[in-house]
């Protein structure tokens, strides 16, 4: 699931052309770069046949499994220091117990490690495809998932060009765990989309894409105020049967003080919650709370960070209260911009290819080859 990316947006918009990556590419070289851990003091290291080499490029003698440290002054492993940490294997490297393909690299930062692996984009979106949906639902709604996963990493990919790294592992992208999760089916719908990307107006677009809409997609600008014409709201009557599609959440007035209060918002003896207004698709635009210190009037969707999104599940919501605690009941899962995924599984138990279900999620898109193979 992808949440809310205000920042990112305002750096990136309209990036990538698509000629460039065509020419430049193949299956076979494509590389993204995931941040898969951040913050801890260290990390536990292994797998077969696994060659540890520092910043230069100088192989480091080490025997794994080996310890990985935050040290004074950069890094330590199995207690030989050093600046940074590339680890290769030729098969899996184990990072914390969970698998990752590719290369890792281990750097300082002030607030703990930075875990970076570096993976060919095709074995990237084999592992992301059970962390994002299961690769049990129908292949067409598997294959959406993956051109929509490859099309959102690519755009990232050029957006952060400058950066360490091109995607968080968490939902504020897309969420990856690692290789473990891989199995045969997700496999398949990413060989039988290999290289294929949406288009609008010979661009790489910003696929967002959430969980569950709760009767219709939302129109972007009602999220972050930017217009993408690939990404206005359609009806979504196909996400009705999700088991996320209602929900319920209760939380405590003191509770909710807090959160507010450390999310920013003015607040003494909460007394009331209040949807003050809506857009056309339902959800909630602006909030009013009414404390001792007065009335605050607060985007939903700060409301919905500041709560989690995982608590607030989105902003299509009714709240009551109920003695102490305040009571909140809405539909659907994520923000609502792009690409529903429950919808996209009922589409394609519908009969519909996973063409159809991009198409109809992105409209005006197209469907084209990034790689030249
Ligand atoms: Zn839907």
């Amino acid at each position: 699931m992808v949440h809310s990316v205000v920042f990112f947006l305002a750096v990136c918009v309209g990036a990538v052309t698509f000629a460039s990556g065509s020419e430049a590419a193949s299956a076979g070289t494509e590389t993204i770069r995931v941040a898969v851990a951040r913050g801890m003091e260290q990390i536990r290291v292994g797998g077969y046949g696994v060659v540890a080499t520092d910043g230069r490029g100088a192989r480091i003698a080490v025997s794994f499994p080996a310890v990985v440290k935050r040290e004074k002054s950069g890094i330590s492993i199995g207690g030989a220091p050093a600046r940074s940490i590339r680890l290769h294997s030729p098969g899996v490297l184990q990072i914390n117990g969970k698998g990752y393909r590719g290369t890792i690299e281990v750097a300082p930062t002030t607030r703990g490690l930075l875990v970076i692996d570096e993976i060919l984009l095709e074995e990237y979106l084999i592992g992301l495809i059970n962390c994002e949906i299961s690769s049990q639902w129908p292949l067409e709604a598997v294959k959406a998932q993956a051109v929509v996963a490859r099309t959102f990493a690519l755009y990232q990919k050029e957006a952060r060009k400058n950066s360490l790294y091109h995607l968080e592992s968490t939902v504020s992208d897309q969420v990856y765990e690692g290789c473990d999760i891989e199995d045969g089916r997700a496999v398949r719908a990413v060989e039988e989309t290999r290289g294929e990307v949406l288009t609008y107006g010979g661009k790489i677009i910003q696929a967002f894409f959430h969980s569950s809409c709760g009767g219709h997609t939302e129109d972007a600008e009602n999220v972050w105020s930017i217009r993408y014409p690939y990404l206005r709201g359609v009806a979504c009557t196909y996400c009705a049967s999700s088991p996320s599609i209602i929900w319920e959440q209760t939380i405590s007035k003191r509770k909710l003080e807090t959160m507010l209060r450390s999310g920013g918002v003015p607040v003494f003896k909460l007394r009331s919650i209040r949807p003050v207004s809506r857009n056309t698709s339902g959800r909630i635009t602006s909030l009013e709370i009414l404390s001792e210190a007065g009335v605050s009037t607060i985007p939903a969707i700060q409301f919905r960070k500041i709560a989690g999104y995982g608590v607030i599940r989105s902003t299509d919501f009714e709240v009551s209260t109920v003695d102490d605690d305040f009571v909140f009941i809405g539909v659907g899962f994520g923000h609502g911009v792009g690409l529903c995924q429950w919808g996209a599984k009922q589409r394609a138990e519908d009969g519909f290819s996973y063409r159809d279900i991009l198409s109809y999620y992105y409209p005006g898109t197209r469907l084209e080859k990034y790689y030249a193979d």
